[in-house]
């Protein structure tokens, strides 16, 4: 046993010697790196010194941040804060609690306002008359679907929702044989609108129209020129009051 103690040391004493030698060497440069530990590690504060905590401490006093210097029209340098209310001011604004004064002021006018919502569907808010909600396809007064089967609409529709066949009319023009939208695919931008060179594809400002079923949103040619003859008078008055900017 008296000899196993030194050979324990004699085997343990050169890895703490190592140990101990390494953290001594690398002491210093943790140190300097902390020191230097700058968000900004651009060279071009210290141009002239290569050694890192110099740079370091200088581009921590770069970044430091200094309040502006001003100066009159005469070239004195004026106090920026001189503007600002002053100690006083301030103090007497914390103690005597100015700033929940003026909040719970703020929260008893709202007290007292009428509500902000609305008890939908029950009540209900104005509706531009751009609004984009169902759509519908027009007649005119005497009953012809405006549709001349150009198929503009379906051609400039993103979701290609829109389905159209056509025929010849027996005066030449043309009418469609199937007007098809999956309602399911349109995103409601309104292009088909804007595309209609006769106002026949129209979206009006029903947005209730939810239903239980997928196929319930498939909507054909009927069902587009019942929605157009149910809504044609508000569908009329919206593109009137719209048609300045059209
Ligand atoms: S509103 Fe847009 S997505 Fe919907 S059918 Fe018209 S063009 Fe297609
Ligand atoms: S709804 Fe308008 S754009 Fe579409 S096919 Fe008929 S006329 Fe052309």
């Amino acid at each position: 046993m008296s000899f196993a103690r030194p050979r324990v040391f004699v085997g343990i004493q050169p890895h703490f010697a190592a140990l101990s030698r390494s953290s001594a060497l690398r002491t210093p440069v943790v140190a300097r790196r902390l020191l230097s530990g700058s968000s900004c590690s651009h060279a071009e504060h210290s141009p002239n010194s290569h050694d890192p905590l110099v740079s370091g401490l200088s581009a921590r006093s770069h970044h430091r941040a200094d309040p502006p210097i001003e100066y009159d029209s005469k070239g004195n340098e004026v106090n920026p804060y001189s503007a600002g209310p002053s100690a006083l001011d301030k103090a007497v604004h914390l103690f005597f609690f100015t700033e929940i004064i003026r909040g719970m002021w703020i929260v008893m006018e709202n007290f007292f306002r009428p509500p902000y919502t609305i008890m939908y569907p029950f009540e209900k808010g104005p509706l531009s008359p751009r609004f984009r909600g169902e759509h519908a396809l027009r007649r005119y007064p005497s009953g012809e679907e405006r549709c001349i089967a150009c198929k503009l609409c379906e051609a400039i529709c993103p979701a290609q929702a829109i389905t159209i066949e056509s025929e010849a009319r027996l005066d030449g023009s043309r009418k469609t044989t199937k007007y098809d939208i999956d309602m399911t695919k349109c995103i409601y931008c309104g292009f088909c609108q804007e595309a209609c060179p006769v106002d026949a594809i129209v979206e009006t400002q029903n947005q209730e129209f939810s239903v239980e079923t997928r196929e319930e949103l498939l909507y054909n040619k009927e069902k587009l020129l019942a929605n157009g003859d149910k809504a044609e008078a508000e569908i009329a008055a919206n593109l009137h009051s719209d048609h300045v900017y059209r």
